[in-house]
């Protein structure tokens, strides 16, 4: 019997969840990841069911020797949540979720989307902040820091963590919280799949009865962007905003004239009251006539604009933070994605500050609270030979907007070196991470990520 039939057979006789293996019907669908171009041919996907399962499997990989990765939402740039020959623990099975309204918190297990858990603490007139897309894994999403919609007011999706329960390379299962294991917990708010699999998160939830806010389209012009992004950081608390700078998409809500025409996709939340909502966002309104305003009162949950299913984009990008984004940077910006014939290409800007900028930036494990504004450079690509044009024309971009600022946000980060990686974690925290990893996962286990190997003794 060869090493992976036997390892194959010790899985299905240990587990209650499904083991999959290449000749199953099933295989291919299993090993589909939300990005596009990454083809890696795990030999073993486990579908977990429960702790009991994670346990295992983490147990066997380490006896094996087998390479292992950890899925959550599948939406890694780098392809995280898939091993090429090892074995794929995918967490989508685990997504029960225990909203506890009174004492306004929620364990939600490791594989549940961002988007089913807004949905359901919706339900209550409740929420947690995650990112912008619904279909994004909280476990990913929560490890790496978390912004969203509600960065500003609530803060970093780590900001309202409270627990965790991981299971570690050692096959434990742990508490922690800022009491139980503190150097764990720290290292779990912003270094990412590291340190252990994290079968269960529990979150405070706010109470989010309504918001002002939605999807306003505006011409993008200099001083639009740079007026964007001025009353953006102008704004209270209660405001988080997003602006892609990009060539309008053939939406119905826009007029078709306006297609491909570069404009400001914004969208904005304001948790808070209607009439002050209203007064917040008036100052975006005046900055052109808008192409598309559906600005208006809503729940939390409408915010999120609805997924296609089987949407696999191929694109390269750039993350980096930015502390202005004046006349000067806008006009860049503009001439930039103008020179560039890539069907999707956008510059999406995130004002950061508020009560994000309030937690010390030694207080976790993601250190840029200092940050003024968050970048993102993206183009989409179909053949190899665009793609080595895509990436030029990124990097340049990335270049030109570049303000002294070397961090990066680990979520956006793509294949990269521990160089990069390192940039995620400046500071003294990328030494205090190694040292964690060296207590929680000596043997470097959980690798398949963007990588902090364990500390050398
Ligand atoms: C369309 C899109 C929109 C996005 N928008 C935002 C946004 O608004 N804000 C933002 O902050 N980020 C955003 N991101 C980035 C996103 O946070 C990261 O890609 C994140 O890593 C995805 O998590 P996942 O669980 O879906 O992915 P996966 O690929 O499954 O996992 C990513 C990494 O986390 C590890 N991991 C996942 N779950 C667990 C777990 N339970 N325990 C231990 N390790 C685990 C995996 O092993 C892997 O290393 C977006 C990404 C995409 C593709």
């Amino acid at each position: 019997m060869s090493v992976q039939s036997e390892v194959v057979s010790q899985l299905r006789a240990a587990l209650n969840g499904r083991v999959i293996v290449p000749d199953d019907k099933g295989y291919d669908l299993a090993r589909t990841v939300f990005y596009g171009g990454i083809d890696r041919r795990p030999q073993v996907i486990v579908r977990a069911v429960d702790r009991n399962d994670v346990l295992q499997v983490i147990t066997l990989a380490r006896q094996a020797g087998l390479e292992l990765a950890v899925r959550g939402g599948g939406h890694s740039f780098a392809g995280h949540s898939l091993s090429d020959g090892g074995i794929v623990l995918d967490l989508r099975e685990l997504r029960a979720l225990q909203l506890d309204p009174e004492r306004r918190t929620a364990w939600a297990e490791g594989g549940l989307t961002a988007g089913a858990y807004t949905k359901a603490a919706g339900e209550l007139g409740l929420a947690t902040g995650f990112g912008d897309t619904g279909s994004v894994g909280i476990g990913g999403l929560t490890l790496g820091g978390g912004v969203g919609y509600l960065v500003r007011k609530y803060g970093l999706t780590i900001d309202q963590l409270l627990a965790a329960e991981v299971a570690t390379a050692d096959g434990q299962l742990l508490r922690a919280d800022a009491e139980t294991n503190p150097d764990l917990f720290w290292a779990l708010r912003g270094g990412g799949g590291n340190f252990g699999v994290v079968t269960r998160f529990q979150f405070r939830l706010h109470e989010v009865p309504s918001v002002v806010g939605g999807m306003l389209i505006l011409p993008a012009t200099p001083p639009v962007i740079a007026g964007f992004m001025a009353a953006a950081e102008a704004a209270p608390d209660e405001l988080s905003t997003i602006a892609n700078v990009m060539p309008a998409p053939p939406m119905p809500q826009v007029p078709a004239e306006q297609h491909g025409q570069l404009v400001v996709f914004a969208l904005l939340v304001y948790a808070g009251e209607v009439d002050a909502g209203e007064r917040a966002l008036a100052p975006f309104r005046k900055l052109a006539t808008p192409i598309v305003d559906m600005l208006r009162p809503m729940t939390y949950p409408e915010v999120f604009v609805p997924e296609e299913g089987e949407y696999h984009p191929t694109a390269v990008a750039r993350t980096m933070f930015v502390d202005t984004i004046d006349r000067n940077s806008a006009e860049e910006i503009v001439s930039r994605l103008e020179a560039s014939d890539a069907p999707v290409r956008v510059a999406q800007l995130r004002v950061l500050g508020g009560a994000m900028a309030r937690v010390p930036a030694e207080g976790t494990a993601f250190a840029h609270r200092a940050s003024r504004i968050m970048v993102n450079l993206a183009a989409f690509y179909e053949s190899p030979e665009e793609r080595v044009a895509r990436e030029a024309w990124v990097s340049d971009f990335a270049a030109s907007l570049h303000q002294g600022n070397q961090g990066v946000y680990v979520n956006f980060l793509g294949d990269a070196s521990e160089a990069q990686v390192r940039t995620a974690y400046p500071g003294s925290t990328w030494d205090r991470l190694s040292a964690v990893k060296r207590r929680y996962d000596p043997a470097n286990l959980f690798r398949v990520n963007h990588n902090i190997p364990p500390a050398s003794p």
